[in-house]
């Protein structure tokens, strides 16, 4: 057994590996650039606002379970999941509004309210995105090549998994108005692919949404990377925080890391940094021609005191989704009716924020930096006024005026912080020919011993599906059946 193993990289995809494999006994070090765990996962303090900067609504949380009963823990111990209810609320250009539940029934009234019969419509829908769950679940715990395509057994799933079809096209099976096509596709955001490109079988996120629920980890979202540390410390896990690796290359048998004026020798590396970057920067290699998903721009605001009218989770969707997505992803422009997303976690965690004051966090999807080198910073006051009026609509007052702290987070800060390929928030795009068995894997095809775990890896982005593909890479390694 080779034990002695290195992660670049403490994000939750890190975290996870670095549990997993210290618990079968190897030993691990972990590298990361960062002065703290948990990547894009982060947390901002200041006068006494928490802001988490990234993740914001926990799917799927037999996929966190499944970290910690492999690793002989209950996650009751060091996580406190909530389920929220209301689960979100939509606002539509003009005065409407969708609200959905925790109880579906609720949810299939306020369809109604809006157009008879809708709620027949999302049964049905609900029921395919069900049975496309169940055919996708296993597979989210398997590293593919792309010749395994070539396998007879797989073609029939790729029928039964529509990869063929859009989201989009999906609920336009299930749904007569564009209105309710968008809230039950608008998920596909989150992995920073229109949903006109998404293949429909990413409509899990739907299903999880609506069947599974979402969850808030009371404390701050930054429990979980948190909870992954201390449970791979408990293990023996070493960690080395700003430490950036420069290189990674092979050298008789074992796998060299390049760190600020110093080397180390290991028997097996797991980079967790983002796979665009590392295969360039890292390892020096040559970049097919990859499609990246969007970035996003992030306005963190502590306010002085609660608001009315706002759910924990809020989208404002932009009167025309299509104009606004081809902005975003073809002609990589300001968008002029940006669709954007409000969290307020203080609405069901009051630990974030100083007594009687709001946490609004601002999420505004836009171009990456592949081919758009301007940054947001020729457009970002206007962008800013469109968003802030349509807020200040909804409040009633005007949202500048409630301001007591305020960060702000651009495309260029992901790749500085985070060393994100071209600031593309959520790594490599989720379309058809980058999921599945066209997703980079887990695993290096010319240097042996080395692996790759997180967003741009198999089985994709998010952190349930990270947290599945650290899996992956710890039974590759191990060797230990599924
Ligand atoms: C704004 C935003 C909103 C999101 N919303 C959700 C959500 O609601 N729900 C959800 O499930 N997911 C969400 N996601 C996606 C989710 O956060 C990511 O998929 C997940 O956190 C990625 O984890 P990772 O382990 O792949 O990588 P990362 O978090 O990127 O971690 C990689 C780590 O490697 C480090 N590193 C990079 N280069 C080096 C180097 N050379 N040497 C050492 N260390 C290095 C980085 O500093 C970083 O800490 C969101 C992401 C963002 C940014």
């Amino acid at each position: 057994m080779n034990k002695k193993i290195a992660i670049v990289g403490a994000g939750v995809g890190g975290l996870a590996t670095a549990a997993r494999l210290a618990k079968q006994g190897y030993s691990v070090e972990v590298f990361e650039k960062l002065g703290e765990c948990g990547g894009r996962n982060h947390l901002l303090e200041d006068r006494g606002f928490k802001f988490d900067m990234g993740p914001s609504f926990v799917l799927m949380p037999d996929f966190f379970e499944e970290v910690f009963s492999y690793c002989g823990q209950d996650i009751k111990e060091y996580l406190n999941l909530r389920a929220i209810d209301p689960s979100y609320t939509i606002f539509y250009p003009g005065a409407d509004a969708l609200t959905v539940y925790k109880d579906s029934a609720r949810t299939k009234d306020e369809l109604e309210k809006i157009e008879a019969g809708s709620s027949k419509g999302f049964d049905g829908f609900i029921k395919e995105t069900t049975r496309i769950y169940d055919a996708v679940r296993p597979l989210l715990y398997d590293c593919f090549t792309p010749r395994a395509i070539l396998n007879p057994a797989y073609w029939g799933l790729l029928g039964k998994i529509r990869a063929l079809e859009s989201y989009w096209g999906l609920a336009k099976k299930f749904f007569k108005t564009e209105k309710f096509c968008y809230a039950f596709t608008f998920e596909a955001m989150f992995m920073g692919v229109s949903p006109f490109n998404a293949p429909a079988f990413y409509s899990i996120i739907s299903y999880a949404d609506h069947v599974q629920k979402i969850f808030h980890p009371m404390g701050s979202m930054y429990q979980i990377p948190m909870a992954l540390e201390k449970m791979a410390k408990k293990f023996g896990v070493r960690f080395h925080y700003n430490a950036q690796v420069k290189k990674i290359r092979p050298k008789s048998g074992a796998l060299i890391l390049e760190l600020d004026g110093r080397e180390a020798a290991f028997d097996k590396v797991v980079v967790n940094a983002d796979y665009a970057y590392a295969q360039s920067e890292l390892l020096g290699k040559h970049l097919p021609a990859y499609k990246y998903s969007c970035s996003v721009y992030l306005i963190y605001l502590g306010l002085k005191q609660k608001v009315n009218g706002f759910a924990h989770h809020n989208l404002f969707f932009s009167k025309n989704l299509k104009r606004n997505l081809s902005q975003i992803f073809d002609e990589k422009a300001m968008p002029d009716d940006p669709s954007f997303y409000v969290h307020v976690p203080t609405v069901t965690d009051a630990s974030l924020a100083p007594p009687g004051k709001e946490i609004f966090y601002i999420l505004v999807p836009v171009a990456n930096l592949q081919s758009n080198k301007e940054d947001i910073s020729g457009y970002e006051e206007k962008l800013r006024g469109i968003i802030f009026d349509k807020i200040s609509e909804k409040l009633g007052s005007r949202l500048e005026d409630l301001i007591e702290v305020e960060h702000r987070f651009y495309p260029k800060d992901f790749i500085d912080c985070y060393n994100i390929k071209y600031g593309a928030t959520f790594g490599l795009a989720h379309n058809l020919m980058q999921s599945a068995f066209f997703r980079p894997a887990n695993f290096d095809r010319t240097i042996k011993n080395l692996y790759f775990v997180g967003a741009s890896t198999q089985p994709g982005g998010g952190l349930p599906v990270v947290i599945a593909g650290s899996r992956i890479v710890a039974d590759l390694i191990t060797g230990r059946p599924k």
